[in-house]
């Protein structure tokens, strides 16, 4: 059985505030849609995904890039998308899945189930029965009871045999509101499996904290620690988190002695439990030998974006008695943020004495320590 996923994302739905289509609102650091195409573009089972958007979407970035997905123009209506997306979809594949881009939290396991079944059916659909008791009523009361045995709340992705999907979309009315609904319009018969509570549809704000609060206990969060000591020698600069600032003396290393970018660094490998500075870039190795510290950094941060993680902030702390670090706390968070890719506000710099105590208070040396917290994407 090949099968396609169509993603259906051409909707104007802003019902959840934020002046863009839902789909395209950002939950967790990525566009509400990325989710679910990300879960199909790497389900084993799935060899095509086709993102449908509204025409007026086509030229802007505020959808996500899947390298896998074919991307095409919907149409004035839901029926009129998902035929466009039907369309799309390659010869040699037998069945498609089409759903909701609004579901982001969509599991393999609510895919499966709609898979096994579509061994055996031309159509199946996951949903959930109506547990709440029903009531008829106007604004203010209840005016009756409505029986809910056998009434189920519909999900997606909802799939179908293709050659029989598509006679169902052409005899349509475009007004049905599901294909399970076009299907059944054709006479189609449709199976249900069973759905999660988790597969749930963001229509309002509060969909977008629930989402959010559901995503959170599946985090993947590492925090990292790093400390590193460079003593004073001659020169007339140092170079502290990324800037040059001139001082009476220089800090000595086998790099450009930036303390600060180190233990930054050395945090992101704790994190990521993947050694230190010193085990990427042996002192002992000359072509590192006044290097500059940014190299580190972004050979650490590469490897944790290998490794699927995102930094959400990070905050080093300087203990000197001199240079004075407040002038240029700023300069030094915009460029450790730039090279994280991430906005100054998720970094932190800072910096205290010892109060003259030990070799920072004698000034014979710059001590760093650094936290990061890295999250799984
Ligand atoms: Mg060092």
């Amino acid at each position: 059985m090949t099968t396609a996923a169509i993603i259906v994302a051409a909707g104007r739905g802003t019902r959840a505030g934020g002046g863009i289509p839902k789909q395209w609102q950002i939950l967790g650091g990525r566009p509400v849609a990325a989710y679910a195409m990300a879960r199909f573009a790497a389900h084993p089972a799935i060899s095509e995904l086709i993102l449908v958007l509204h025409p007026d979407d086509m030229e802007t970035d505020l959808w996500p890039r899947e390298p896998k997905a074919k991307i095409v123009a919907g149409g004035a209506t839901r029926a009129a998308s998902v035929t466009a997306g039907l369309e799309a979809v390659s010869d040699s594949i037998e069945t498609v899945l089409i759903h909701d881009a609004a579901r982001p939290l969509v599991s393999n396991a609510v895919i499966d189930r709609v898979l096994a079944a579509l061994e055996t059916t031309i159509g199946a659909a996951p949903a959930l029965p109506v547990t709440d008791t029903l009531w008829q009523g106007n604004k203010d009361a209840v005016q009756g009871i409505q029986d809910r045995n056998g009434l189920y709340r519909a999900q997606t992705p909802q799939g179908f045999q293709l050659a029989p999907l598509l006679a169902a979309h052409a005899a349509s009315t475009g007004l049905e509101t599901d294909d399970v609904a076009v299907a059944r319009a054709a006479g189609l018969d449709v199976a249900i499996v069973a759905g999660d509570e988790d597969n749930i549809k963001i229509t309002t704000a509060q969909d977008f904290d629930r989402a959010a609060k559901l995503m959170g206990h599946n985090m993947d969060i590492r925090c990292g620690n790093g400390y590193d000591v460079h003593r004073f020698g001659d020169g007339d600069h140092v170079w502290l988190c990324g800037i040059q600032i001139p001082h009476t003396r220089s800090l000595q290393g086998h790099s450009d002695a930036d303390v600060g970018m180190h233990a930054v660094t050395d945090a992101i490998y704790g994190a990521l439990g993947k050694g230190d500075i010193g085990q990427h870039f042996p002192p002992s190795d000359p072509q590192w030998k006044g290097a500059a510290s940014h190299i580190f950094l972004e050979h650490a941060i590469a490897l944790a974006k290998s490794e699927g993680f995102v930094i959400s902030n990070a905050d080093c702390t300087l203990v000197c008695e001199f240079p004075k670090i407040g002038p240029h706390q700023d300069a030094m968070k915009a460029v450790m943020a730039a090279y994280m890719g991430v906005e100054s506000a998720r970094i932190s710099v800072k910096a205290t004495t010892s109060e003259k105590l030990g070799f920072t208070g004698r000034e014979e040396g710059i001590a760093a320590i650094a936290t990061v917290t890295l999250v799984k994407q």
